[in-house]
């Protein structure tokens, strides 16, 4: 503490790295969960989208945003989640391991702490883990396009996870089967297989499944009451210019 005098141990703290963030560019903290194809089997997740899954992984950052206040935008889908900061924060004076760290330990800890909420039957069978990353982006459009990015996979492994799981569980493939019939295939092969195999039309599938999570904060006024903020979910398309002119303010346009 302030009182305590120096020690001559002190001068280990200087061994310590800068880790400081350029000013005046996004940061983006993604986290992935490690090895949650084998989560999801030793939980028994269905196949090919868990929908209490996502819920929960939304809940964990709807309560990441709630506590960090200069994240203005977050996305997920499958194990993962990006946020988004504001390109002015000044949190934690803009140090990584800090932000990183203070994020991933909270989301990680509400996944376990609101698990029972999403999934009241089955027991958590040991603690999870989440990597996490900091990428830093200094122009609006290499933000854009990373969110861009994160969305084209969501689209790309859903595709293929929906036309996979169906030739498996409702088509009588084995795994290795249904890897080898979509092997090479482009998009239009695996909505053909969907929907003159199984008479499903891609786009008909729930929009979280194939557009991922948006998590917006928004100010809501009611009647003599003060503004509120609230986090929101939308599941829409990030790559055009409709989404980032409806939400002007993320970009600060
Ligand atoms: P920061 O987020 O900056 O770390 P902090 O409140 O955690 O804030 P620390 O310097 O890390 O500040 O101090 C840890 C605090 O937790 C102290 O107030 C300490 O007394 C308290 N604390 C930690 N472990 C125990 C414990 N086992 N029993 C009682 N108090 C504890
Ligand atoms: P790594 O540690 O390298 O991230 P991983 O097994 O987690 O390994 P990912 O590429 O992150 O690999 O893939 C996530 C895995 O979790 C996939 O197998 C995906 O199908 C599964 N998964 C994630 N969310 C859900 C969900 N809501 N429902 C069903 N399966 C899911
Ligand atoms: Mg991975
Ligand atoms: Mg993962
Ligand atoms: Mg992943
Ligand atoms: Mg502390």
């Amino acid at each position: 503490s302030a009182t305590m005098a120096k020690s001559k141990y002190e001068y280990v703290k200087t061994f310590e790295s800068d880790d400081k963030i350029l000013p005046n560019s996004w940061i983006v903290v993604r986290l992935d969960g490690k090895n949650f194809t084998k989560f999801c089997e030793t939980h028994s997740l269905e196949k090919p989208n868990d929908s209490r899954a996502l819920d929960l992984m939304n809940k964990c950052a709807t309560v990441v945003m709630e506590e960090f206040r200069e994240i203005s935008l977050a996305f997920g889908q499958s194990d993962e989640y990006s946020f988004i900061f504001r390109r002015d924060t000044a949190i934690y004076n803009r140090r990584a391991a800090k932000i990183l760290t203070n994020v991933n330990s909270l989301f990680a800890s509400s996944f376990v702490y609101f698990w029972k909420d999403y999934f009241a039957n089955v027991r958590l069978m040991y603690p999870p883990t989440f990597d996490g990353r900091v990428v830093i982006y200094p122009t609006d459009a290499n933000l854009r396009d990373y969110l861009s990015w994160r969305q084209a996979d969501v689209h790309v492994n859903n595709l293929y996870n929906t036309a996979f799981w169906m030739l498996v569980l409702r088509g009588g493939l084995t795994n290795v089967q249904a890897q080898e019939r979509l092997r090479g295939s482009v998009a239009a092969q695996k909505n053909e297989i969907l929907f003159s195999e199984f008479n499903i039309n891609y786009n008909n599938e729930p929009i979280m499944y194939r557009k991922g999570t948006t998590l917006l904060r928004k100010v809501v006024n009611a009647p003599a009451a003060k503004p509120r903020h609230v986090i929101l979910p939308f599941h829409t398309d990030l790559f055009n210019d409709k989404f980032w002119n409806e939400h002007s303010e993320i970009l600060g346009l």
